[in-house]
């Protein structure tokens, strides 16, 4: 689905939250009329004849103040307060697709590169700089098939786009062992197989 899409249904169920919520609690105001507090039966009538009793379901009302009590629809109250949460979870996927659309933007974008004799971990550092992007490495598993940090790196690249540059870059590094995903607003390098799960 797309981010428009979540951001539609957060929207609209937080909107339909809002006004089941306001509807369960405020449309249908007494505003001086008497009615049945059991099935809001017109009492008026009944009560200038002297009578607290419901001619249509047989309430005793007791005191009048009971006749000029507010509809409340609780269950509009309930359903109101579940749908926050669908609202909140769209807003939240909607969200985070929306950080990470903003990362492909910027890897979208193309740069010359100069890395002369710098270390891996340098070179990552000034390409997420350049890229205006936040990149995690996963050194552990790069370490585990015995790349490590220090290790020289020489790329000098005219005009190259990011998401490209990544890829080949890693490719030199690792020969396809290792990868790339956008995820949670940040480039995360790893694995192939450990990015797939
Ligand atoms: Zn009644």
């Amino acid at each position: 689905m797309s981010l428009w899409l979540f951001a539609a249904s957060a929207a609209s169920l937080l909107f339909g939250a809002i006004g089941l919520m306001y509807w369960g609690l405020w449309g249908d105001r007494a505003k001086g009329r008497l009615r049945c507090p059991k099935c809001w039966y017109d009492m008026q009538g009944s009560f200038e004849a002297g009578k607290l009793e419901c001619p249509e379901c047989g309430k005793d009302a007791g005191v009048e103040k009971r006749l000029r009590k507010n509809h409340r629809r609780w269950w509009a109250m309930v359903v109101g307060t579940i749908l926050i949460l669908p609202a909140g979870y769209s807003g939240h996927i909607g969200r985070v697709m929306w950080i990470d659309q903003r990362v492909h933007q910027e890897l979208n974008s193309s740069i010359n590169i100069s890395f002369e004799d710098l270390r891996f971990e340098k070179m990552i550092e000034q390409l997420g700089r350049q890229l205006n992007v936040e990149i995690d490495v996963d050194w552990q598993e790069l370490e585990s098939v015995g790349i490590e940090k220090n290790v020289p790196v020489q790329f000098v690249l005219k005009n190259v786009r990011g998401d490209l540059l990544l890829d080949l870059v890693l490719e030199q590094l690792s020969g396809g062992d290792l990868s790339w995903t956008v995820r949670d607003g940040r480039v995360i390098i790893s694995r192939q197989e450990v990015l797939r799960e």
